[in-house]
């Protein structure tokens, strides 16, 4: 778990808790293996849970509370006490969860998303796009990967990673999402894909360009 800005997407720049869920049902995380995988561009370390703030958590509950330690002048308690004031509420800003991985679906439940809820804390996810969803989840980002089954085929952002060898934008356009992004690829074409994304939106603006920024800031 970690406090930082939101990178990419519609969300760039917003303040986020990211909660980095291991394991991922495209790749096993493991270098020797990328060849073989589904999935064979991951940027991300999700193998194991001793990253910081990391750990397996006996219940929801000890989960939520490390991790709105991590939301600035906010404890739990202080999020959860009953006497605020309406001008408290008035310039609160609730928790920004980003629960991402690996592939979240994996371990995400309804539970631990009624529990953040009950803390008022605004939930988002990051997922492949090929487990079902579960209800309640405030804002999903979908990043669908060429060679793997697309069941959740709706939602808030559909963040495609441009190009991909056996998926082209146009097969997603007719998706039910509010906002349709590429990401260039990163690696050593990068320059490269940033150009022929850019090339893209331009040519067909119902996609708009996402730029890894937390890269560029150099930040986490
Ligand atoms: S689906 Fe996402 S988390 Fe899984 S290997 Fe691909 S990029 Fe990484």
């Amino acid at each position: 778990m970690f406090y930082s800005l939101q990178g990419e997407g519609a969300q760039q720049g917003r303040p986020a808790i990211f909660l980095r869920f291991s394991g991922c049902n495209l790749w096993n995380g493991q270098e020797s293996s990328r060849e073989s995988a589904i999935c064979q561009f991951c940027d991300t370390d999700f193998v194991g849970t001793n990253g910081p703030n990391g750990g397996e958590f006996a219940d929801e509950l000890s989960l939520v509370e490390q991790l709105l330690q991590l939301w600035p002048h906010q404890s739990s308690s202080e999020l959860n006490r009953k006497n605020r004031t309406q001008s408290d509420k008035k310039f609160e800003t609730k928790p920004f969860v980003v629960c991402t991985g690996g592939e979240p679906l994996l371990q995400l439940t309804d539970k631990l998303i009624e529990m953040f809820h009950k803390y008022e804390c605004i939930v988002a996810i990051e997922t492949n796009g090929t487990l079902p969803p579960l209800r309640g989840i405030d804002w999903i980002c979908v990043s669908p990967k060429a060679n793997a089954p697309l069941r959740l085929r709706e939602g808030d952002e559909l963040k495609l990673i441009f190009p991909q060898l056996n998926l082209q934008p146009s097969d997603l356009a007719d998706l039910n999402f509010k906002h349709f992004y590429l990401q260039p690829m990163d690696g050593p074409h990068r320059d490269r894909n940033t150009t022929l994304a850019l090339q893209y939106c331009l040519k067909n603006p119902q996609w708009k360009l996402s730029l890894q920024t937390h890269k560029i800031l150099n930040i986490k």
